[in-house]
């Protein structure tokens, strides 16, 4: 491999580059606005444009994309080639600040929930000059955000950028009462993307998993993860060479790429990036998703970014680790040695707690998608319901707290004997694991495990940015009067820690207990995304954003219809694509089975040889399919029942239409087992988690 540190950013407009190609007077001007939000000028833009254009044609490109991240979950773009014709019958390679600043897609063709009408097709890209400009596939990327003609949001970057703004602008009030004078805080972020490799040829004959992303049929393979032989395992050689080259191509992207390892289920593994801010974290994790697939494809693989792409196996998870950190580089929620004294440290995670129990439902419906319905719950991933781990030493902190106890003295790190003399003794954790826990304090920021792989992850830290920020004002207008800071301090924080007490959760979160518990504790137990969507839109949530400049209430509602229908497309797409498999497919493969039997028993009759169990056998296998087909009929007769609006439907589908699938893969899977291999037309699971 090149030399890391001179690959490294070398597709990215970045600071480095802009500092060598820009002159001083735009560079200030434009680093003005990226830190602090100052307007830019047309201008500077214009030189920018110039520089970037010259930067990226040195690098090989020839045309330029607004790259943005509409409602649809994924990144769209639409190239334009850099070429202006030049009177001499030949071109030049132009572009300019306002192509740079502004871009005119037609708005009408990406999900609006409502909000734009197809005649109403105007809709407007914006530089985001916070997130480099980087270039993939000779194509020059500039990160933008997506609104339509009426400044309405369409996209998922612009409420980030806003969640952002509005968590800043309360934690920035907040610290100021601790007497410090900073400017601007950011929420960081570390998304760990889990992910599948499988051999492209077994994803190429699975119509279930190109269409929907998941396997709809599939008999459990002999053996699965029980022997817990993956997780950390040595990586396959193949394997292996695809890490690597992904680790090459996010590191020209500048994507700081970690740590790669295998995952607890058979072919599942994940990649770890070093942690930027929000809105950088999370245009990074588009890219690294888009990569992954690229890069998959280049070593013989499919990328299977599905939540649950096979039954039975663990589905795949993108844990969402949020913390936030100062202008002078102070992360708010480290504790230091002793957390008890840092009430600093205990204002901002009270205010995270409190955050995390007002809006369990926004976090919550941050994460629900007809995907990751399969996860949440399943005992593989958290339940459906958000509690907030915090471990034993802050538990005692907070119990004396609420309980008045003082001094809560915390307990001093102990060391690890490892017992081996030619091992070092390891200084211990202040807290254990809780692999449970859906929202688990890890040390100096949070971990929100919820989060499907495939997700976007713009939606969850707005709701988490917005929530905590929504916290941070309220204290800061509680304490902004107060004559005794530190006693009032010390009290809103007990006061507060006594109200929210019910969010905390220690125990086992797979538990059969704990949602029973968790009733009694009044926490929300969304089971489904229809289930949890409905209450986007709650007179609290609509209250909160608007608090915050975040969504008007028709941005709320836009985007609830969105998910909504989103999620019941999605279901109905995977009943049709079942239904073919299994009447085009799979049932044709049993009765070609069930008939050669037949012949054979009547062959063998006629000749006078007893074959009662090939005759079992047949009467078997045409039983299995007759149930296979009549369940495929009722699920048929679902689909054409389908309710026309967006509530109903995504409800119709939860609760009507997934069972009616359930029926049909029962007596496949049962098929897949009983009927002769050469036969069954589509990879198994062994085929496809166990190949070599
Ligand atoms: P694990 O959960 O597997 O133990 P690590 O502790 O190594 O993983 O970190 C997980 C992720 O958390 C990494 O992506 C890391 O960059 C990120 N992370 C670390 N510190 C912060 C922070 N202050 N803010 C946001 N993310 C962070
Ligand atoms: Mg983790």
């Amino acid at each position: 491999m090149q030399n890391v540190p001179e690959l490294f950013g070398s597709m990215v407009f970045n600071d480095k580059v802009m500092r060598a190609h820009l002159p001083k007077d735009v560079y200030r001007s434009l680093k003005n606005t990226i830190q602090r939000g100052a307007p830019l000028d047309l201008e500077v833009a214009n030189v920018v444009a110039t520089c970037m254009k010259d930067w990226a044609v040195s690098k090989g490109a020839t045309h330029f994309t607004h790259w943005f991240q509409p409602m649809t979950g994924v990144t769209a773009e639409k190239h334009d080639s850099f070429i202006s014709p030049c009177g001499d019958g030949g071109v030049i390679m132009d572009f300019s600040g306002k192509e740079l600043v502004k871009g005119e897609p037609d708005a009408s063709s990406f999900p609006s929930g409502g909000l734009r009408a197809t005649f109403e097709a105007r809709g407007y890209t914006a530089w985001d000059p916070t997130s480099y400009a980087f270039i993939k596939d000779d194509t020059l990327c500039i990160p933008t955000a997506f609104c339509s003609y009426t400044g309405q949001v369409l996209d998922k970057k612009t409420p980030l950028l806003r969640s952002m703004e509005a968590l800043s602008r309360q934690a920035v009030r907040v610290l100021a009462l601790f007497g410090k004078d900073v400017c601007r805080v950011t929420a960081t972020i570390g998304p760990e993307q889990e992910y599948f490799l499988i051999n492209k040829q077994d994803y190429a004959c699975r119509p279930d998993l190109i269409l929907t992303g998941r396997t709809l049929v599939g008999a459990p393979a002999p053996k699965g993860q029980e022997l817990e032989d993956h997780y950390f395992g040595s990586l396959r050689p193949r394997v292996k060479a695809f890490m690597e080259d992904l680790d090459a191509e996010l590191w020209k992207l500048g994507i700081l790429a970690k740590t790669e390892h295998n995952e607890v289920a058979p072919c599942q593994h994940e990649m770890a990036p070093i942690f930027a801010t929000a809105n950088i974290a999370t245009d990074a994790n588009q890219l690294t998703m888009e990569v992954m697939k690229k890069v998959a494809d280049r070593h013989g693989f499919a990328c299977l970014l599905h939540e649950k792409p096979f039954e039975g196996v663990n589905g795949s998870g993108k844990h969402n680790n949020w913390s936030i950190s100062t202008d002078k580089g102070e992360n708010l929620l480290d504790p230091g040695s002793t957390p008890a004294e840092n009430t600093q440290f205990l204002l901002f995670l009270t205010a995270v707690i409190k955050a995390v129990d007002e809006h369990q439902d926004l976090l919550r419906i941050s994460v629900a998608s007809a995907g990751n319905d399969h996860r949440l719950g399943a005992n593989e991933a958290p339940p459906a319901i958000v509690s907030v781990y915090v471990g034993d030493e802050l538990q005692a902190v907070i119990d004396c707290l609420i309980k008045g106890t003082s001094p809560c003295h915390s307990n001093a790190p102990t060391v690890l004997d490892t017992g081996a003399v030619v091992l070092p003794n390891l200084p211990r954790d202040t807290s254990d694991r809780n692999r449970t826990s859906p929202f688990a304090f890890t040390g100096n920021k949070f971990e929100f495990r919820m989060p499907g792989s495939s997700f976007n992850i713009a939606c969850t830290n707005v709701m988490l940015n917005t929530a905590v920020a929504d916290a941070l004002a309220q204290y800061a207008d509680e304490l902004e009067g107060s004559a005794d800071f530190q006693k009032d301090l010390l009290a809103l924080i007990c006061r507060e820690l006594a109200a929210h007490e019910r969010i905390l959760f220690n125990g086992n979160g797979y538990g059969e207990e704990w949602p029973v518990e968790a009733a009694r504790r009044g926490l929300c137990n969304f089971r489904t995304t229809p289930e949890a969507l409905v209450h986007y839109t709650d007179e609290k949530n609509v209250e909160l954003f608007a608090r915050h400049g975040i969504y008007t209430r028709d941005e709320i509602a836009s985007r609830e219809e969105i998910l909504l229908d989103e999620y019941g497309k999605a279901i109905r797409i995977e009943a049709l694509a079942l239904l073919d498999l299994i009447r085009q497919q799979i049932a044709p493969a049993c009765i070609k089975y069930s008939n050669s039997l037949a012949a054979g028993v009547s062959a063998k009759k006629a000749l006078g040889i007893e074959a009662p169990a090939e005759a079992a056998l047949t009467s078997q296998v045409s039983a299995l399919t007759g149930e296979m087909l009549a369940a495929a009929d009722r699920l048929s007769a679902c689909v054409e029942a389908m309710p026309q609006d967006v509530t109903g439907m995504a409800q119709y589908c939860a609760d009507t239409v997934l069972p009616a699938m359930d029926a049909v893969r029962t007596p496949a899977d049962k098929l897949e087992q009983t009927v002769d291999r050469t036969l069954w037309p589509l990879p198994t699971y062994s085929d496809m988690l166990f190949y070599v």
